[in-house]
């Protein structure tokens, strides 16, 4: 088997965690590499379990995607459409067995495998990982945010049309897929995507935040840019969307040109380089800690999956 290497690619999350602090951005991305082998050093190991420490608002938000993603797919493999009962059926199977994962520490052996929620992680802010109990107010507030999410995307008019559209003008529903900008690796994994009567790409992301439109341009013109790039679709033929679940299923929708285009390319050059030129070693992708600067903020560290080994906050 071909050994697996840590290559210099890029994505909106990379980017974004980039740009809000480098030593978060090393960790996640440099500290934990190898981290999963017996003979890997104690701090690549705890790195490796500390990436995939999340905040239950995020778990609640993955389990969301997931369930919508399996009702989409089963429907595509057998014709059976979703209803609420069973996508609240299956999203309380996964908010179950995450909680059991965490509460039971199965990310100890398979930390890139299992839930392990940050709430519980630094429950105590002292003896990680052995927190077992929240308020049940805060668990009965996630549970609900799910149900919730999911109600709205049984009764958003978006669903109604991807339903009405025959499966195989549906786009594959992956989570690897990328395209090349030069020589720059870009990974972009719509939620979903479908082409109309009208030869319309539309591009979905379900969203389970609040609006950022900033963000939310950048992301689903990237995903635009896919689209040109690998399906070769016209510009004029791409329609972007943003469904807020959290938010009635509203469909925020976003205008696409040949502008937003080459500003979201020129943006993903500028990031690239200056992520590259932070390396010791810009061939074997190689960084120094030393030289990714912590920037701690209330807003970023507060759920930071980093706290337990970042020298700013010790
Ligand atoms: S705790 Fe704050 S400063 Fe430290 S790595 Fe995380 S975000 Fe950066």
């Amino acid at each position: 088997m071909a050994e697996i290497t840590n290559d210099l690619t890029w994505s909106i999350s990379r980017a974004s965690l980039f740009q809000s602090c480098q030593r978060a951005y090393y960790y996640k991305y440099y500290g934990y590499w190898g981290g999963w082998k017996a003979d890997a050093d104690d701090k690549a190991k705890l790195l490796h379990i500390l990436r995939n420490v999340k905040p239950m608002i995020l778990w609640a938000g993955t389990i969301v995607h997931d369930t919508i993603k399996d009702a989409l797919l089963k429907y595509m493999a057998t014709g059976t459409a979703p209803t609420l009962p069973a996508l609240q059926e299956h999203a309380t199977l996964l908010l179950r067995s995450g909680w059991l994962e965490t509460i039971n520490k199965e990310w100890v052996a398979r930390p890139s495998k299992k839930t392990n929620l940050f709430e519980l992680y630094y429950g105590d802010g002292e003896n990680y990982g052995e927190c077992k109990k929240l308020p049940r107010e805060q668990t009965d507030a996630i549970k609900e945010r799910v149900m919730s999410a999911l109600d709205a995307f049984m009764h958003t008019p978006v669903l109604k049309d991807i339903l009405a559209t025959p499966c195989n003008q549906w786009q594959p529903v992956d989570e690897n897929l990328f395209f090349m900008l030069d020589d720059i690796k870009v990974w972009a994994c719509p939620d979903f995507a479908y082409t109309d009567s009208d030869s319309i790409l539309h591009i979905i992301d379900w969203k389970t935040g609040k609006e950022h439109p900033a963000q939310l341009r950048l992301q689903l013109a990237c995903y635009a840019l896919y689209a040109i790039k690998t399906l070769h679709f016209p510009i004029d033929r791409i329609a972007i969307h943003g469904v807020f679940l959290n938010d009635g299923g509203r469909r925020s929708d976003y205008q696409i040109d040949q502008t937003l285009i080459d500003g979201v390319t020129n943006q993903i050059k500028v990031s690239f380089n200056a992520m590259k030129g932070k390396l010791q070693d810009t061939e074997k992708n190689l960084a120094d800690e030393e030289n990714f600067p912590c920037n701690p903020s209330e807003y970023t560290c507060s759920t930071c999956p980093f706290l337990r080994v970042c020298p700013a906050i010790q």
